[in-house]
């Protein structure tokens, strides 16, 4: 699987994602590529249209494309496709899987993924967003931010507040989810210039009186923040799988240019000043894999993941970040060069540390729930 993966991405080189990097299109000919192969649906059933295969080939997948070279920028085109409608998966009816997911895998459609809002962050069971029910439709309105592909996007999967918070028995009640049309006379989507991953863009979405068929609600009424819950771990499990990739990546520039590059009369990996950074960089990319693998098995045999899964997306991001540093000191003067490439993944390695969760609610999660402290927040 990963030498098929890696195949298609030799295809894109270097030169093709510092041009993105530059002109920030989106980047449709790897999409195409790997939609083309089947590898969009890795997970999807074969009942519709996918390979049916676990969170275990997705996160190898994931790992080929970035370790490819193709970071982050790659990376996330894709993202969406592989996991993201596993609440339909789950959740959805007959007739709602056979009506979305063929599109997503033949990569005829783009999803993006509406959660974030401005005035919630991390706190998602605040989300303000409301869904109205008038009949046979939901009336949405609100504001999300962050939201990526919605640039290019034809659907997206929302979580918004059905049952007003007072009204409800845990805050975490009355949301719910639903998968429809990004339809753009009642949605602005407006683009958030950002440090990295120019291609894939994130945005603000204004939602402005969005009317969506009770049709396109997935599960129950009041009850998509468990569904969306159910889709965590497997996401937290690819986004390390993406880490470790694009630190693999970096290594190995690092590694290579320590080799070439001579000073004071010898290549500058002769010092183990330079050596043993990369060295450690190493063993925690390693080590940081072996916890993302664990995961990942778990999940596929369904055994309780969550510790893993955090645990994983936690060590993957920061060793990731260690390894694009690292890599971008062992360059010296020429790491802060475009052409070097380093940079531009020590720019993309910033966003799986901060999402989809950050560090520090990932280090909450595992004091109160494997640890037994008391929450904290
Ligand atoms: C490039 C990019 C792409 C994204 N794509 C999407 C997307 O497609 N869809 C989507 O829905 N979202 C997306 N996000 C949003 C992302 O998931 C959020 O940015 C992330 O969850 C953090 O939320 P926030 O930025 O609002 O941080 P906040 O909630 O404002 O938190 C800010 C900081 O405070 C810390 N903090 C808050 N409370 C505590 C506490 N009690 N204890 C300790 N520390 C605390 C946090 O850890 C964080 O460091 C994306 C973000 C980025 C940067």
């Amino acid at each position: 699987m990963r030498a098929a993966v890696v195949k298609i991405c030799a295809r894109f080189g270097d030169d093709y994602w510092l041009q993105r990097d530059r002109d920030g299109k989106f980047p449709e000919e790897l999409y195409r590529a790997l939609a083309d192969d089947g590898w969009l649906g890795v997970c999807i059933p074969q009942a519709y249209g996918g390979s049916g295969l676990g969170v275990t080939e997705a996160a190898l997948m994931m790992q080929a494309i970035t370790a490819s070279g193709a970071g982050l920028s790659g990376a996330s085109a894709v993202h969406m496709n592989i996991f993201g409608l596993n609440p339909v998966v789950v959740y959805g009816t007959e007739a709602q899987k056979r009506r979305m997911l063929p599109p997503i895998v033949a990569g005829k459609e783009k999803a993006c993924f509406a959660v974030t809002e401005p005035n919630a962050g991390l706190e998602t069971a605040k989300l303000q967003t409301r869904a109205e029910r008038r009949g046979d439709i939901y009336v949405i309105n609100g504001a999300k931010i962050w939201i990526s592909t919605a640039q290019v996007a034809d659907k997206m999967l929302i979580l918004a507040r059905t049952t007003p918070i007072e009204d409800v028995r845990k805050p975490t009640d009355g949301l719910s989810l639903f998968y429809t049309a990004l339809d753009r006379r009642f949605i602005e989507v407006r683009e958030i210039e950002k440090m990295g991953r120019k291609a894939v863009d994130s945005n603000q979405m204004f939602i402005d009186g969005l009317q969506v068929s009770a049709e396109d609600r997935i599960g129950e009424d009041g009850r998509g923040f468990e569904y969306i819950l159910h889709g965590f771990n497997p996401e937290r499990i690819l986004v390390a799988a993406e880490a470790i990739g694009l630190g693999r990546a970096a290594l190995s520039r690092a590694a290579a240019y320590a080799k070439e590059r001579v000073v004071f009369g010898r290549p500058i990996g002769q010092n183990q000043a330079i050596q043993h950074p990369l060295a450690q960089c190493w063993m925690e990319l390693e080590a940081a894999d072996l916890m993302m693998l664990k995961a990942a098995w778990q999940y596929d045999n369904g055994v309780p993941c969550a510790p893993a899964a955090n645990a994983a997306k936690y060590l993957a991001a920061e060793a990731g970040f260690q390894a694009c540093q690292t890599a971008v000191m062992t360059h010296g003067g020429y790491g802060y060069a475009k052409e070097y490439h380093v940079e531009r993944y020590l720019r993309e390695i910033m966003i799986p540390r901060i999402a989809p969760v950050s560090p520090q609610l990932i280090l909450c999660f595992i004091a109160e729930k494997v640890l037994g402290l008391p929450k904290s927040y």
